[in-house]
């Protein structure tokens, strides 16, 4: 092979089943020209989809083409039968949950994945995939303020994992074996572990203790201070303490940055004080908050980082890659290593054995993986690190003058600190039930089609949620959010 580009085959060497090189191209650009339509029109949607169960279902035929279809077809079906169905969570009016943000970088890295299609389960099954994700994972390290212990040229490493759940997962598995000494893995798990984790911790650590074979009664939730939400590390203190007393091994302390319900940043140098003096392992959850330590200003929200063993975050939140991406690192990959790792004869090679690569099947659950870190390249070198901070502090800028907004408002509260862009707030007014006047509130918001927020709950009672991160908002959508939410609340009976 010469040349730096392949060449284009002649349409003959391919059976006629196949799209041809013309067809693809042809095609290609009506899917990309339809995501720009779609993209520059989206507000034209109602955010939340409104059809009921079953609806799209019953729109599709009962089996599948049995001869091939033309391509027309299927995208005129996209737009009858998909788009009605979608909730539009590229939508500049998506504040709910966590945005799911993608970016024109990251759907063109995507598409460089699937048509490359290459499997990096080991770095001999495809080198560039393996080297490429280390260092765009190396890169992140430098850019986010993380120990430099992380890099994989130290003791540690970056791997990019599904999702954060899977991270956490993964994090426990090898932490149960440090605990044990690898017997868990041996004779399954005898010792009688304890993991912790604030009542505020995502519902993935649960799913993990689990998983992991603890017993989810060994998950020990520790109370979050009722007005920050962070979790108390006194109380983390004293569960650890009764543990020990009672025989158990502590062994796993998963310490949330930006909680999925509240935003709330636990104390990683006082809980992370404390976990090392038992040797417990420290599992740092940024999943959504992450991206804002990019910027400098932000980083003493994961003050007490040397405590931890495993850090991870999701790019596939707020960091303008689409999912799934989520980044994970471990101060030292031998533990983890030596947990997950497992090789049968055919998938012995001389790079494995000769100990000079990474084989990422060893990090993590599955054995297969594909090409994540292009989008992630492509996202790094499309913005830039000073691009994707500028983004970053406007968000955090209009998610702060969201917060003034509903502080200035004598009908309105913030139930929580929000430092960054996601504030937790509700409606008030007197004589009135809060819980019922918030719910009223939200279901009439979602259903105007104009915005999509959602709930939780603090200790007062029933709190909306603002999360100011989709790629494309700006202060004209919050603004306009205001404006709805406040004369929407006024006008309720
Ligand atoms: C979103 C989120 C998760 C779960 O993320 P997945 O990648 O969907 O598994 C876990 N923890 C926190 C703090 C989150 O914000």
């Amino acid at each position: 092979m010469t040349g730096s580009r392949p060449r284009v085959p002649d349409a003959g060497v391919i059976p006629a089943a196949h799209l041809s090189p013309a067809e693809f191209v042809e095609n290609g650009r009506a899917v990309l020209d339809w995501l720009a339509r779609y993209w520059s029109h989206i507000e034209d949607y109602p955010v939340l989809s409104g059809v009921r169960p079953g609806e799209i279902r019953a729109r599709l035929p009962a089996a599948a083409p049995e001869t091939g279809e033309s391509f027309d077809e299927v995208m005129r079906d996209l737009d009858r039968i998909v788009v009605p169905g979608l909730t539009h969570w590229q939508s500049p009016n998506f504040f709910a949950f966590f945005p799911s943000n993608s970016s024109g970088p990251s759907v063109l890295g995507e598409l460089l994945a699937a048509g490359l299609g290459v499997q990096g389960m080991l770095w001999a099954t495809s080198p560039a995939c393996t080297e490429l994700e280390t260092h765009v994972l190396d890169w992140l390290v430098d850019l986010m303020g993380l120990p430099a212990d992380f890099r994989s040229d130290g003791p540690g490493g970056g791997v990019i994992q599904d999702t954060a759940s899977s991270a956490t997962l993964t994090a426990l598995l090898a932490a149960r074996e440090r605990a044990t000494g690898f017997e868990s893995n041996r004779v399954g798990v005898r010792a009688p572990l304890v993991a912790y984790g604030s009542e505020e911790s995502h519902s993935s650590l649960l799913k993990a203790v689990r998983i992991a074979g603890l017993g989810g009664d060994n998950l020990r939730s520790i109370p979050a201070d009722p007005v920050t939400r962070a979790a108390r590390p006194e109380a983390f203190a004293a569960l650890v303490r009764e543990d020990l007393a009672a025989g158990r091994i502590p062994c796993f302390a998963a310490v949330t940055l930006g909680t999925t319900s509240t935003g709330a940043f636990d104390p990683l140098e006082e809980m992370g004080g404390i976990a090392r003096q038992h040797g417990v392992w420290v599992h740092v959850d940024a999943a959504m908050s992450g991206t804002a330590f990019l910027c400098p200003e932000f980083r003493h929200l994961q003050a007490g980082l040397e405590f931890a063993d495993s850090y991870c975050f999701n790019p596939h939140k707020w960091m303008f890659t689409n999912f799934d991406c989520d980044a994970f690192w471990v101060r030292d990959r031998r533990a983890l290593i030596e947990t997950l790792s497992v090789t049968p004869e055919y998938l012995r090679n001389r790079a494995s054995e000769a100990g000079e690569v990474l084989d990422y099947r060893d990090w993590h659950i599955p054995l297969g993986r594909r090409f994540r870190a292009l989008k992630l390249w492509l996202v790094l070198r499309h913005y830039g690190a000073a691009g994707l901070r500028d983004l970053i502090r406007e968000h955090v800028a209009l998610g702060q003058e969201f917060r003034e907004w509903v502080e200035a408002a004598d009908d309105f509260e913030v139930l929580t600190p929000a430092p960054l862009n996601h504030v937790t707030f509700r409606y008030r007014r007197p004589g009135a039930a809060p819980d019922d006047l918030n719910r009223r509130l939200l279901d009439a918001l979602n259903e105007s089609g104009r915005l999509y927020l959602t709930h939780t709950r603090v200790p007062a009672g029933v709190a909306l949620r603002m999360v100011v991160a989709q790629t494309h908002t700006t202060r004209v959508h919050v603004r306009q959010a205001w404006d709805l939410i406040a004369r929407t609340a006024r006008g309720l009976s």
